[in-house]
C-alpha cells in the first residue's frame, strides 16, 4: 500500500463578501498518495483549483477567505500553521505550477535565478552549488542548452520552454506532494502533450505525489490513477481511472465523458452537452446541487441532498440513485 502524504478531511472554504460569507468549498475530503497521479476534474466554477489553492493557504485570511476542516501533511493540520511555517512547506514539500508561465514568472529575473532562488530560499545550500542545481533541474525537464538557458529571460523562451521552467522551479527543492492548476491550458496541442509527458516522467522519477487539475478529462484517462471529479464546491465521484471511465456513475460524470470529441464520430454528429451551466455562489439549489442539470432527477432529489457514498471498493458517488446503478453493473 503506498504512503498516504496528504490528508483533507472535510474542507470548507468561504469568501468573504459584500453578501457575506460565500461557501466555495463544501465539505471535501480525499487523500494523496505517494507516487500516484491524482486528477481532480470538472467545468470551470466546480471548486477544484480553490481546493488547491486552500490547500496551501494561498488565500488572503484577514481580507479574503475563512478555512475549516483540515489539511494533514505528514499528521500536521496545515491550518493549525503560522503563515512563517506555511512558507516552509510552499514550495519546498508541497509545490504548484500555474496556468499561465509567463505571469507566473518574474520577468526581471533570468529563468536561472528563479530556480535558484528557489533552492536558496529553503535549502541552505551555496550560491554555487544552487547554480549546479540549478542547470541539472533545467536539463532534467528537458530544456536544451541547460547552461546557456540559464541566463536568458522568461520572455525570450517558448510557452512550452517556459512552462518546463516553471516545473523546474516547482521540483528544484523535490517536494512531497506536486499541485499542477491547468498546466497545459495555456499551450498548443503538442506542447500539451510534451508537458504531460514530462509530468509523468517527473512522477514517476521523483515519487511524489502529483494532483493534476484539470477540465480535460482525455489528459486524465491518459495520465492519472484515480480521479475525483468536482461539482459546485463538493466531490460528487472519487474512483480509479477505470472506475470513472468504464464505469461513471453520476450522471454528472457521464456527461462529461460523453462531452468528449471522439475520433470516429459522424460528419454532423453533435457532441453531447449538460444542460445548463454550474449556477453562481450563493446560488446553490435546494437538495442535489445538481439537479436542476440532471435528467434522472426525481421528487428527492429536489428536497434530500445525497451524501458521497462508497458504492465498491475504489470508488464513491454522492447520487441517490448510485446504488440501483451500480448494482445494474
Ligand atoms: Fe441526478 Fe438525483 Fe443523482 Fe442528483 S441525486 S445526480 S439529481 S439522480
Amino acid at each position: 500500500m503506498a504512503e498516504r502524504i496528504l490528508e483533507v478531511d472535510n474542507l470548507c472554504t468561504q469568501f468573504k463578501t459584500e453578501r457575506g460569507l460565500l461557501k466555495a468549498i463544501d465539505g471535501v475530503s480525499f487523500e494523496v498518495y505517494r507516487g500516484e497521479m491524482l486528477g481532480i476534474v470538472g467545468e470551470s466554477g466546480c471548486g477544484k483549483s480553490v481546493t488547491s489553492q486552500s490547500i496551501l493557504r494561498l488565500y488572503d485570511e484577514k481580507n479574503l477567505a475563512v478555512y475549516s476542516g483540515q489539511v494533514r501533511f505528514e499528521g500536521q493540520n496545515l491550518f493549525d500553521l503560522s503563515q512563517k511555517e506555511m512558507q516552509k512547506i510552499r514550495g519546498a514539500r508541497i509545490s504548484m505550477v500555474f496556468q499561465d508561465a509567463l505571469s507566473s514568472l518574474n520577468p526581471v529575473f533570468t529563468v536561472g535565478n528563479q530556480i535558484m532562488e528557489a533552492l536558496m530560499i529553503h535549502q541552505n545550500i551555496s550560491k554555487k552549488d544552487a547554480r549546479e542545481k540549478a542547470v541539472k533541474m533545467l536539463g532534467m525537464v528537458g530544456i536544451p542548452d541547460p547552461e546557456g538557458r540559464f541566463f536568458q529571460y522568461p520572455f525570450e523562451l517558448s510557452g512550452g520552454m517556459r512552462q518546463r521552467v516553471m516545473i523546474a522551479v516547482a521540483l528544484a527543492c523535490r517536494p512531497d506532494i506536486l499541485i499542477a492548476d491547468e498546466p497545459t491550458t495555456a499551450l498548443d496541442v503538442t506542447i500539451q502533450a510534451q508537458i504531460m509527458d514530462l509530468m509523468v516522467e517527473m512522477n514517476r522519477k521523483l515519487d511524489m505525489g502529483v494532483m493534476l487539475i484539470t477540465h480535460d478529462l482525455a489528459v486524465v484517462a491518459e495520465t492519472c490513477h484515480r480521479v475525483l471529479v468536482m461539482y459546485l464546491g463538493q466531490i460528487v465521484e472519487e474512483g480509479l481511472v477505470e472506475d470513472i471511465f468504464d464505469r461513471p456513475l453520476h450522471p454528472y460524470t457521464k456527461g462529461l465523458i460523453a462531452s468528449i470529441p471522439k475520433l470516429d464520430s459522424q460528419k454532423g454528429e453533435k457532441l453531447h452537452q449538460i444542460k445548463g451551466t454550474v449556477p453562481v455562489l450563493g446560488k446553490v439549489p435546494e437538495g442535489c446541487r445538481f439537479a436542476p442539470r440532471c435528467p434522472y432527477a426525481g421528487a428527492e432529489c429536489r428536497t434530500k441532498a445525497p451524501e458521497l457514498k462508497k458504492v465498491n471498493e475504489s470508488q464513491k458517488v454522492r447520487c441517490h440513485l448510485a446504488d440501483r446503478r451500480a448494482d445494474r453493473g
